[in-house]
């Protein structure tokens, strides 16, 4: 089983010809609401690819904590311990303008109250064979929960994003590091040295891998006519996960092809894709 500790958050979507200036009220296209949040999506995408999933998280109580809660449930995703805090729930405000340029505003609400860990929930991690984590709560408790998993024997997999300095006392419990390009440059290869397994996603050009004694691998990306690469790195991370126990090489195919599959589908969420269309297309 999978715990994946994280945020979940409603994605408010504007479309503009250009983004506002400061001050200045301007009209949009269209407009989406989407339960989205790395966490939830990294979650959900374990759930599809295949894997058994619990979320630790938290929402608020507003009327966007029932759509948020009912995805996960949709998605076969265990919501036994997913919290729910007074105050607002999670959100991004994104503009995308014309260009696909965007600016995006996240307001943490329920996310930034995950601030300790229950015995439950500690118990839910130890007797998880993975966690999966990232930056979106807060990284006090991402570094709690990653030593109570070290020192069960619980795979620590991190996603270091959004990207913020490490922890040393994080990093050293990390078994799996899942960071993209930019990431990766930014925590540089002194920051990575001490873990285990790092696995560096690169876009249209797959992703590298990078184990223990020198060991090397380079995964193609699946080719896909690509529409909207939002939600790659989610459904990369979450199938990475489900995959892992066959090992790096299997673990990067499998997660690979739920990445390229996901940039074929608009949106989040939404674009995840499941173990039967992951499977359907390494098998053509
Ligand atoms: P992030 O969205 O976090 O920056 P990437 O853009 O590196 O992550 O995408 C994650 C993974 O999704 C890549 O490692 C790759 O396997 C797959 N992917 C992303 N973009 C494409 C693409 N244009 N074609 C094929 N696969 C892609």
């Amino acid at each position: 089983r999978i715990t994946v500790l994280g945020s979940v958050n409603m994605d408010l979507v504007a479309t503009t010809e250009r983004l506002p200036v400061p001050g200045e009220t301007i009209f949009g296209g269209s407009f989406a609401q989407s339960p989205g949040g790395k966490g939830s999506n990294q979650a959900i995408a374990a759930a599809k690819s295949g894997g058994e999933v619990e979320f630790l998280g938290a929402v608020g109580d507003d009327t966007f904590a029932l759509e948020l809660r009912e995805t996960l449930v949709l998605n076969d995703v265990g919501t036994e311990l997913l919290r729910e805090v007074e105050g607002p729930s999670g959100v991004a405000f994104i503009t995308v303008d014309q260009s696909g340029e965007n600016s995006i505003i996240v307001v943490g609400g329920a996310n930034a109250t995950v601030t300790d860990l229950s015995a439950e929930e500690l118990a839910a991690i130890e007797n998880a064979s993975t966690l999966l984590c990232q930056f979106e709560i807060p990284i006090e408790t991402v570094t709690a929960a990653a030593k109570h998993a070290r020192a069960k024997g619980t795979i620590v997999m991190l996603n270091p994003s959004p990207m913020q300095p490490i922890p040393t006392e994080l990093l050293e419990c990390v078994d799996v590091l899942v960071l993209n390009e930019i990431e990766a440059d930014q925590i540089g290869d002194d920051g990575l040295a001490g873990v285990p397994h790092v696995v560096i996603t690169r876009g249209s050009s797959g992703a590298t891998y990078r184990g223990p004694q020198g060991v090397e691998h380079k995964e193609p990306a699946m080719p896909v006519e690509a529409i909207d690469t939002t939600g790659a790195g989610d459904a990369f991370a979450g199938a990475l996960a489900v995959a892992w126990n066959q090992g790096p090489e299997q673990a990067l195919r499998w997660a690979c092809a739920a990445g390229a599959l996901a940039t074929t589908v608009r949106g989040a969420s939404p674009s995840l894709p499941s173990d039967e269309q992951i499977e359907a297309a390494l098998t053509l």
